[in-house]
């Protein structure tokens, strides 16, 4: 494969390369070029040229190309699907609908940008502009660079481009190293459907590459970033210098809490859904499962007889439940954090195995509220901590003693209960009987604390991606 500047497709210009490895065959999918600085700084010029014009193109006309792009990947949702599930290890249904969500993405988010409306400021609201009339309008930020992790590679590409390109930025996205591949082949169809070679870029390459571009550049006016708290804190740092806007979507360590007179089986089949789902590699998956007491038991023992029939297997057979996680380093590390939570007194109800970068559905119960699991371990794999409360106090100190808050789930059959935990726990999303892997395209997804700043969705991100210009009609009304 190559990367997408300004309209050519081009290797690095250091011509090194590296190759993307199948997680759950160890076969080469494909030989990636390892973009450097000279190639960012080379498309960040070519945006700068080109941007201007996109955005002076109508609006009307910016959306006719989108609802164009749409209709194309709808015809290879096949082929980018199959790319997805062989470079990142997802179940291919899954992948299938990564692709239709995109679609969605580009199209709610194009409905949406119909309706930004400025603001009239009210007339003769003060004396020293009493004959003046002050409205607003929304200008695009320029350029902003979109970097996404590996766990949902083409939906989160779709809500960081989908919004930029509808309100007329120029994007240089870059991928995470592990799935550059759909997102390619998504970057060529915004080119096909006639979106400018410079305003829409892409470049792959190692994260460290990037992050040290950006310390130097001044060419970039925006960077839309989701991944670890550890690498959004350093973009944000590099982005102070030139006030540069930086959104962040990061890690999270939700807390699932179940009271006594929660539906049990309910608890065990959202318990699963959120946290098996793309084998446990989900930032808004819950981590924590925080059970009353009395119903911890029988919880434990739904929850390891439901999962015992799960089938993991290669995620291009439908017949499979759960893939591989991203590449067996990242499954090393996964086994090397359930020792830890051992070591810390936890005891192993199921799991805690491992087979190249498969690992299995791990419960691990007396987890004490001490335990680096009940804070701010986040473990990337299907992982499940039980650790115990008595009352609804103690129950929302656990949920919030954690540095992160992107979601969080109140499993109750009593409404004032789930309404006072959802008020109470620092979270962006609370989701009551529910999974917190959770998502709406219109909502206001991201997280509190370490988990992020600023929020996508098409109630929120359209605002982030545009700046509000003030216009004065000085005497106009005299
Ligand atoms: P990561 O931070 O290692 O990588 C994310 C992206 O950043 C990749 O494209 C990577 O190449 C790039 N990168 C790495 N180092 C960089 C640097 N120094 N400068 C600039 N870019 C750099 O994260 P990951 O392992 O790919 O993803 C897992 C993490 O992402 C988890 O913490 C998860 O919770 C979080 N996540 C958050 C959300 C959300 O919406 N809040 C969604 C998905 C994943």
């Amino acid at each position: 494969m190559l990367m997408l500047i300004n309209g050519q497709r081009v290797p690095a210009a250091s011509g090194k390369t590296f190759d993307n490895i199948n997680p759950a065959t160890g076969e080469v999918v494909c030989t990636v070029p390892a973009g450097e600085a000279c190639d960012f700084e080379r498309a960040a010029l070519a945006a700068k040229a080109a941007q201007p014009a996109w955005a002076d193109m109508p609006f009307y006309k910016r959306s006719e190309i989108i609802y164009k792009y749409t209709a194309l990947v709808r015809e290879h949702v096949e082929e980018i699907a199959q790319a997805a599930c062989a470079e990142g290890g997802k179940r291919i249904d899954e992948c299938r609908d990564e692709v239709l969500t995109l679609c969605m993405v580009f199209e709610t988010f194009t409905e949406a940008a119909h309706h930004m409306y400025g603001n009239t400021i009210p007339l003769k609201a003060e004396a020293r502009t009493e004959n003046d009339i002050i409205f607003t309008v929304h200008e695009p930020l320029g350029t902003i660079v979109t970097i996404t992790p590996f766990n949902f590679p083409i939906e989160l590409y779709a809500h960081k481009v989908a919004p930029a390109l509808i309100t007329g930025n120029a994007v240089i996205a870059k991928p995470a190293s592990d799935t550059p591949l759909a997102t390619t082949m998504l970057t060529e169809l915004l080119w096909e459907a006639g979106v400018p070679g410079g305003v829409m870029q892409l470049i792959t390459g190692s994260g460290r590459e990037i992050g040290k571009w950006l310390e130097e550049t001044k060419l970039v006016d925006a960077v839309s970033f989701t991944g670890s708290t550890e690498v959004g804190s350093s973009l944000l740092a590099s982005g102070a210098k030139e006030i540069r806007r930086t959104f962040l979507e990061l890690g999270g360590n939700d807390p699932f809490v179940i009271f006594p007179d929660a539906d049990l089986d309910l608890c065990v089949t959202e318990a699963i859904g959120g946290r098996a789902h793309n084998a446990g590699q989900v930032c808004c998956a819950s981590k924590r499962y925080i059970v009353h007491e009395s119903v911890k038991d029988a919880f434990a023992e739904k929850l390891v007889k439901a999962l015992s029939a799960l089938k993991l297997g290669n995620p291009a057979d439908p017949a499979n439940d759960m893939g591989p996680l991203i590449n067996e380093k990242a499954a090393v590390a996964a086994m090397a954090d359930i020792a830890h939570i051992i070591d810390q007194g936890a005891t192993v109800l199921l799991g805690n195995k491992r087979e190249g970068a498969y690992v299995w559905p791990t419960v691990l119960t007396d987890v004490s509220p001490e335990n680096d699991v009940a804070k701010d371990l986040e473990v990337f794999a299907a992982l499940f901590p039980i650790i115990s409360f008595r009352t609804f106090d103690e129950a929302l100190q656990i949920a919030n003693q954690t540095s992160f808050g992107l979601a969080s789930t109140v499993m109750t059959a009593d409404m004032k209960t789930a309404m006072k935990f959802a008020t109470k726990v620092q979270a962006g999303t609370c989701v009551i009987n529910g999974t917190g892997d959770y998502r709406s395209v219109h909502q206001a997804f991201g997280g509190y604390k370490h988990s992020g700043l600023g929020r996508e969705g098409t109630s929120t991100t359209l605002r982030e991606v545009t700046q509000e210009k003030n216009i004065a009609l000085k005497n106009i009304l005299k």
